[in-house]
């Protein structure tokens, strides 16, 4: 039984999630007079990843064009690109930057002494088109998009509340016969709240906006929410996912056992910073001879990983102190301010040495199949931002893409749902009706604290040591069998326990790990981000 206190609540539209995707889906919805609720399980709305991008975000730059960004974006994917979202987010992005970022949000951009954007550069774009708010982005991103969201009356933000399970006609409708419908509609979700209680949440639409998967791994840059949430419940309800098995590690996060992974961000080699390895020798040259220390990321994080390797060195170095190219005449300090305060309380200073660094997962390219309005495979759900599949990435995104995709994608998302909502799809009563409130497998035990730690321990140290970086049919057939024996396992203690948020985690982050592990397994073909040596 759920705990006293839980709640129905009827809601035009539910958002999970509240990143760059999820505010700017409210956003949108607000200004077309719709309400919504949106969810973040963390304690406030800005512990998120988009509050950790560093870089920038993908604008249009001097000499550019969407051809030109278009080109860029599919060559990163290595040939497993969908177009038509790429040509999408060439083509919307600059516009929807200006609309909702700059005009709507006032995300206060770096400028140049003239008072022009400052554009920078990254690894594998043609040319400076991203702009930036100093080395803190999304920082400034997030928190002016929030800043604009909570003047909404219409805009509910929810914190410390968790989805547990997407609610869908065939899988909870006391009505038979909606069970039968070809194609399954989603009508909300499960809430858990602080409290321990859980709301059932009835939406005309959902909208998954919830993140990536980062943290199903060891080594990582994500937050600690970034466990694969809306892959997870999406997949259990039936929706089509995609490229799963493309996960993205960073080159450079730095290299110190108190620091977490931090973080070096690309812009640093956009700026002249180059890798060398413990000697002091450059070597991206013997790896891409082209494109050297601006070459993709999976091609400098397997370098890396290979010097690492050969020279049985824990790290490499970031080497920005002796090759910066002065950015508008700034110097390092000014230019990265963040990163050179964060190295400094780890001894390290950017301005006068080279920065350990070490690779980390970083970014999930695959998700929920979702097409260029944000619609995924189950009717009246969305999915948008990192937990979505748009086939934008393909098989490896392109730097500073992925903000980008999260705004797009929200706003016409938000466009999408206003369109189909004054249109009157919305659902009868009696669909809500039949769904019942939330009844909790077990109450026979509270969790093991102990079990929760150990089985994470396990599934972090499956994923980075055998769905790493570089894979291999029998390390991915050890991680499949080892974690879907551990699925098994929590199943059964998942149906004993008492509900809570612990659980609740472990339980996504498994599911979501097979998931992966499945994928990588199941695709023999090196490409991207996905490299198989057996
Ligand atoms: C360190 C770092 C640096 C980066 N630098 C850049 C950069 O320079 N440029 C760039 O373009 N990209 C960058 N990225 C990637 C980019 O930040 C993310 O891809 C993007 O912000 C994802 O936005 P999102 O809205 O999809 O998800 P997020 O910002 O991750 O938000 C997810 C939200 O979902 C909520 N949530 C998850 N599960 C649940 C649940 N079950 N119930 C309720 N709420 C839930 C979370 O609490 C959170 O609010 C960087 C990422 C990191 C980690």
């Amino acid at each position: 039984m759920s705990p006293a206190g839980a709640r129905r609540i009827r809601i035009p539209a539910l958002v999970i999630g509240s990143g760059i995707a999820g505010l700017t889906t409210a956003l949108v919805l607000a200004r077309k007079g719709i309400r919504s609720i949106v969810l973040t399980k963390a304690d406030v709305p800005e512990d998120c990843n988009t509050a950790w991008a560093q870089g920038g975000i993908i604008y249009r730059g001097r000499n550019d064009s969407s051809g030109s960004l278009t080109r860029d974006i599919l060559r990163a994917g290595a040939g497993l690109c969908n177009a038509e979202a790429v040509r999408f987010l060439a083509s919307r992005g600059p516009a929807v930057v200006r609309e909702i970022l700059i005009e709507e949000a006032g995300v206060p951009f770096t400028r140049t002494r003239k008072g022009d954007l400052d554009f920078t550069r990254e690894g594998a774009h043609s040319v400076a088109r991203i702009v930036h708010s100093a080395d803190a982005t999304g920082r400034a991103i997030e928190l002016a998009l929030l800043a604009r969201v909570k003047r909404e009356r219409r805009v509910t933000l929810w914190t410390n509340a968790t989805a547990i399970d997407l609610i869908t006609a065939r899988h909870h409708s006391t009505d038979v016969q909606q069970r039968y419908a070809l194609q399954d509609p989603c009508l909300g979700a499960y809430v858990l709240d602080a409290s321990g209680s859980v709301h059932t949440v009835l939406a005309d639409f959902t909208v998954l906006a919830s993140g990536g998967v980062g943290r199903l791994f060891l080594h990582t840059t994500n937050t600690e929410h970034a466990i694969g949430d809306g892959l997870s419940m999406a997949e259990r309800a039936g929706a089509a996912v995609l490229n799963v098995e493309y996960v993205q590690f960073h080159p450079t996060t730095l290299y110190h056992p108190d620091a977490g992974r931090f973080l070096i961000s690309e812009a640093l080699r956009g700026e002249g910073a180059v890798l060398v390895n413990r000697a002091g020798e450059a070597f991206m040259h013997r790896y891409d001879p082209k494109r050297k220390d601006l070459a993709p990321r999976d091609v400098v994080t397997r370098a890396i990983v290979e010097e690492m390797t050969t020279r049985g060195d824990p790290c490499v170095y970031l080497d920005l102190a002796h090759n910066y190219r002065p950015h508008e005449g700034q110097a390092i300090r000014d230019r990265f301010p963040t990163i050179a305060a964060t190295c400094d309380g780890f001894g390290v200073d950017i301005a006068k040495e080279p920065i350990p660094v070490v690779p980390a997962a970083h970014y999930f390219c695959g998700g929920v199949l979702a097409d260029l309005e944000g619609k995924t495979t189950i009717r009246h759900l969305y999915a948008i931002g990192e937990t979505s599949c748009t086939g934008l990435h393909g098989a490896n995104r392109l730097a500073s893409t992925s903000l980008l995709e999260g705004l797009v994608w929200g706003y016409h998302a938000a466009l999408s749902i206003a369109d189909r909502l004054e249109k009157g799809q919305t659902f009868a009563p009696s669909m809500f009706r039949a769904i019942p409130g939330w009844r909790s497998p077990g109450d026979a035990q509270n969790e093991d604290p102990a079990l929760v730690q150990q089985d994470w321990t396990t599934i972090r140290n499956t994923m980075w040591n055998y769905v790493g970086i570089v894979r291999t049919t029998e390390r991915l057939g050890r991680a499949v069998a080892d974690i879907r024996d551990l699925e098994k396992r929590l199943s059964r203690f998942y149906h004993e326990t008492k509900i809570s948020k612990a659980i609740v985690d472990l339980f996504h982050g498994v599911h979501a790990s097979l998931l992966i592990a499945q994928a990588a397994l199941k695709n023999p073909v090196s490409r991207g981000c996905h490299y198989r040596k057996s």
